[in-house]
């Protein structure tokens, strides 16, 4: 069965149509749903979101029309209601404690065709490494999957490396505050998201992680996205300025260990250069969002003789019913 649907689309001329098509896919924006239409000089791309290609194709052009699209089934159609996941590449990952998550697991697959696999997690996200234990609950058994982010893709084991989509636009905020001359070192790096796509505006990256899975993912990805200016250390963040040259270096330092960055900042006030950014990240309650995390920061600077200036600070993401996900931009000033 297949309905009317006003979607956003590309239109291409017909020569550029493989390039175009190609992108699209890559990004993740392609509707696969939707037949691609065409007429005597163009075609036409179904596209998920309002997207702009036009710095990397110029002759295209984005507008509406409307598509046969097949008719998707709904949770509501299946379930009654619309269940909690997350969609990592092509696997889904629900709360396995979930009375109903088998049933939930397979209206996923039914709802979403390209999901392969449905993991139950078994705990929060814990331990140094920061992951989480899964049961396979519908679908291949596997907990590794590609996925696509702001035109990058990442090949992650779920399980044995940290990763969530929801810090997407994080990313790109902090990517597009990268300059072309400018030197980044991401202290806790996982499999590279934050790294890889600051990687394609910056002069050089410097990604760290602990864990040495994490860094297989990195260089794997660093590969996958053609990366060649990210140098790659499995090491603790505690240990680097010195034993890895990183000293008084970086433009940003980006510390994504929202629990205990804290503990790493007398590391990143050694790392990053004067004038340059610290971009922290911490998980706060909702009475005291950001005053809490910005004294630990002065105090840190100012044990060292150092100022410091808050450029940002915001909520990332809701973290639990009365904790916050939040970032504080902090300029270092002297030292
Ligand atoms: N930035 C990545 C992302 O957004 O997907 C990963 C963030 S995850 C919250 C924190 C990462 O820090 C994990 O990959 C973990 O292995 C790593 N880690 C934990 N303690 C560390 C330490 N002392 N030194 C370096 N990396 C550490």
């Amino acid at each position: 069965m297949t309905v009317k649907q006003r979607l956003w689309c590309v239109q291409v001329p017909k020569q550029s149509g493989e390039p175009v098509r190609s992108l699209l896919v890559g990004m993740g924006a392609f509707e696969r749903d939707a037949a691609v239409q065409r007429d005597d000089d163009y075609l036409y791309f179904p596209v998920k979101y309002e997207i702009d290609i036009r710095d990397q194709f110029p002759d295209v052009k984005l507008l509406q029309r409307d598509f046969e699209c097949v008719e998707k089934q709904t949770f509501e159609d299946i379930l009654g209601f619309t269940p909690s996941y997350d969609m990592i590449g092509d696997i889904a990952i629900i709360d396995a404690d979930d009375p109903d998550a088998e049933m939930i697991a397979d209206a996923i697959i039914r709802v979403h065709r390209h999901i392969k696999t449905v993991l139950g997690a078994l705990s929060p996200v814990q331990g140094e490494f920061r992951v989480r234990d899964f049961r396979v609950v519908a679908g291949e058994p596997k907990t590794e999957t590609v996925h696509k982010e702001y035109g990058c893709q990442y090949e992650i084991d779920l399980a044995r490396v940290y990763f969530t989509q929801r810090l997407a636009t994080e990313r790109k905020r902090i990517a597009d505050q990268v300059g072309g001359g400018d030197v980044v070192v991401d202290m806790f790096a996982g499999a590279g998201p934050f790294s890889i796509l600051a990687a394609k505006s910056a002069r050089e990256v410097v990604a760290i992680d602990k864990n040495p899975v994490a860094t297989l993912y990195l260089e794997r990805n660093a590969r996958l996205n053609r990366i060649s200016n990210m140098r790659i250390i499995c090491s603790d963040a505690a240990d680097v300025a010195y034993n890895h040259d990183l000293a008084h270096i970086a433009d940003h330092v980006i510390m994504n260990l929202p629990h205990s960055a804290d503990e790493f900042l007398d590391e990143a006030l050694t790392i990053v250069k004067p004038g340059g950014i610290i971009h922290y990240y911490d998980i706060r309650e909702e009475d005291d969002l950001f005053d809490g995390a910005e004294a630990a920061i002065k105090d840190a600077a100012s044990a060292r003789g150092m100022t410091v200036r808050v450029l940002d600070r915001r909520i990332v993401r809701s973290y639990s019913p009365h904790q916050y996900n939040v970032v504080l931009d902090v300029e270092v000033c002297g030292g």
